[in-house]
């Protein structure tokens, strides 16, 4: 079985990183309205490929996580009057009612960001000790300018990324590419934390989770192909800045 993999630009021969056994993680949505057919298409394609696993003899373990508490949520919340934590349930539910509508089977685990705050708040803590992430006003950011790779994954280079970034009028980042990994907040649900109150930042999530649910390296890591970047080639930096070593082998985009 060949696989496109994002990484390498290339098809590649599918080596399973455990024998007969597949780890797959695909990013889930977040939960602040009902999905449109743009987040219907992840969930029917990597159905596909795990059935295909499945239907091969492997053992696949699959888990896709939900985004459910974010500034997203928050403003929802607002327009329809009610706490973000109903809002997060309500399209929880609904997303996960259409996934099975469109035949899809339920994920192994389905990780949601409330369940893993502190486990967040110490990899992004870890991340400081390293150097290689920042606090600045309360926000912590991730020092992109440390990391030699940043760009593989979504065949860019530091130097035109920062040419091409727009001017950033957020002073408190070193670098414009630098990307958030905690948002100092006050409104709504904010958790304590060392570096100052509020929320984790979307990138962060996948990786931790990930981290925390297959202590390791995942064989297939996946998602719309809108994520290669800044999503997933943020998820890749964390990763490689935690561990000295990569997330996934495969990286794949519908
Ligand atoms: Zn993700």
């Amino acid at each position: 079985m060949k696989i496109y993999n994002t990484l390498s630009n290339k098809l590649e021969e599918f080596k399973p990183i455990e024998k007969n056994k597949v780890r797959m993680y695909i990013c889930g949505p977040t939960v602040y309205n009902y999905i449109h057919i743009g987040n219907a298409r992840p969930v029917v394609f990597f159905d596909v490929v795990r059935r295909y696993f499945i239907y091969l003899g492997y053992y696949v373990k699959f888990v896709s996580n939900l985004t459910d508490v974010n500034d997203k949520i928050f403003l929802q919340a607002i327009k329809e009057n009610v706490d973000e934590t109903h809002i997060a349930k309500k399209y929880s539910d609904a997303f996960l009612e259409d996934s099975r509508a469109l035949n899809a089977m339920p994920a192994d685990v389905v990780p949601r960001v409330t369940e893993y705050i502190n486990k967040i708040k110490n990899y992004v803590e870890q991340l400081i000790e390293k150097d290689y992430a920042y606090t600045s006003g309360g926000d912590v950011y991730f020092r992109v300018t440390k990391l030699e790779e940043y760009g593989n994954l979504s065949g860019q280079k530091v130097d035109d990324l920062i040419a091409g970034s727009r001017v950033d009028i957020n002073v408190k980042k070193e670098n414009p590419l630098d990307f958030m990994l905690w948002k100092h907040n006050t409104d709504g649900i904010t958790y304590k934390a060392s570096f100052g109150d509020g929320r984790p930042g979307w990138h962060t999530e996948c990786s931790a989770m990930i981290d925390d649910i297959f202590k390791g390296e995942v064989d297939i890591h996946g998602g719309g192909s809108e994520l290669r970047f800044p999503h997933h080639e943020n998820e890749l930096a964390q990763t490689k800045a935690m561990h000295g070593r990569g997330l996934a082998r495969i990286w794949m985009h519908n």
